[in-house]
């Protein structure tokens, strides 16, 4: 068990819960919740908005309502869409913990935090009320959950030295790229002295489903399959205290208690190899483009082309996921791929030759296009 009372490094994210005519399967979440217990884990994740709510009211159903408390512990988070002034916090905090049916959240994490959403809560003195609570005992520690370039989370930090934990997004794939940032976002967490949750490990399910090559590098390895690479991968850096999984079935549950029960970090040898399935996703990526950012530093109109780009080629390798999130958060304050002025500047000096105009009026059409 380390200092915050978590028996292993592996979380149940609740906000894919099994359902069953319109509803949670309750009675299927009981038995997933108790079959993870059973195994020595006790770390719970939710959120208000979680299934519209009914994932809090899962937890008090399934886990609070039938356990002790002492075998669990429970992330709850503060949601910019849920309040717009500092008089609604508190009810609302008061409301999460009976929908919950506890007295008190282990961690309270800022919810999503990026530059805009942290105005808001800057404007509220979210942050002051939560460090309120924290001194009633309220919560037990306190975090933020995060969404944005490394520079925002860097300024949060510098903002916030009582902030003890900070959740990111962190795969092995989005570990170099330019748009997410998580090597970054990782560094910065570790230069301030921050504990490290991991959300999305397996980047939502790409990581588990590989192209036909990729897979077969994984399956040289011996070692298991593709999603438990990318839980170990996860869970093998300094810091990180918890790696969460949003689990929806029995199927999903045992597997990864079979990954994580007795945990293994990954050897020199499988992280090269994962390495190599980086290298075939980024052969099947149709913009190679390295994120030098020379392109940049002679646009007159600003364009973040290399993020623009990451978030194109994420779109192109794994479908819809969120890559139209990070597209609207490297342009919401700036230009966008549409404010091109065509002027030609930055496929003068980009060394991969790339034909920067045309594929960023691709990205206007796949990302700024409305329906
Ligand atoms: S062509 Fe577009 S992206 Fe390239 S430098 Fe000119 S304005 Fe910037
Ligand atoms: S110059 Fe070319 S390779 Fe470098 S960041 Fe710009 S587009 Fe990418």
């Amino acid at each position: 068990m380390n200092k915050y009372g978590i028996k292993k490094n592996f979380g149940f994210g609740c906000m894919r819960l099994p359902k069953k005519d319109g509803d949670i399967d309750y009675e299927e979440v009981c038995r997933l919740f108790d079959t993870f217990l059973e195994n020595g884990f006790n770390y719970f994740d939710t959120a208000h908005g979680y299934h519209s709510g009914l994932s809090e009211v899962a937890l008090k159903k399934c886990l609070t309502s039938r356990h002790d408390r002492s075998e669990y512990l429970i992330t709850n988070k503060l949601s910019h869409n849920f309040f717009s002034k500092n008089e609604e916090i508190r009810p609302l905090f008061e409301e999460q913990l009976k929908a919950t049916g506890v007295d008190y959240f282990d961690y309270y994490l800022m919810h999503a935090q990026d530059e805009k959403i942290y105005e808001q809560y800057r404007r509220c003195r979210a942050y002051e009320e939560a460090l309120k609570l924290l001194e009633e005992g309220k919560i037990r520690h306190f975090g933020i959950s995060f969404h944005d370039r490394a520079e925002v989370l860097e300024k949060i930090l510098t903002d916030w030295p009582q902030i003890e934990v900070v959740q990111i997004q962190f795969n092995y794939l989005d570990y170099e790229d330019a748009s997410v940032q998580s090597k970054r976002c990782y560094e910065i967490c570790r230069e301030h002295g921050k504990d490290i949750i991991i959300m999305e490990p397996v980047k939502g399910g790409s990581l588990a489903k590989l192209p036909e090559e990729a897979q077969a590098v994984i399956d040289s390895l011996g070692g298991g399959s593709a999603a438990s690479y990318a839980l170990r991968f996860a869970a093998s850096f300094e810091g990180v205290i918890m790696v969460l999984s949003g689990m929806g079935s029995m199927e999903m549950v045992e597997e990864n208690i079979g990954t994580m029960k007795d945990f293994v970090p990954l050897t020199d040898a499988e992280m090269s190899a994962l390495g190599h399935v980086c290298e075939i996703f980024r052969q099947q990526n149709l913009i190679p483009c390295t994120a030098c950012r020379y392109c940049t530093e002679v646009c007159p109109a600003g364009i973040p082309i290399p993020e623009i780009f990451a978030c194109l080629n994420s779109k192109e390798a794994f479908g819809s996921w969120n890559s139209d999130f990070y597209y609207g958060q490297h342009t919401a304050n700036g230009p966008k791929a549409s404010d091109c002025l065509g002027c030609g500047a930055c496929e003068e000096t980009c060394p991969q030759h790339i034909e920067i105009r045309d594929l960023l009026q691709k990205a206007a059409e796949v990302f700024e296009k409305k329906d």
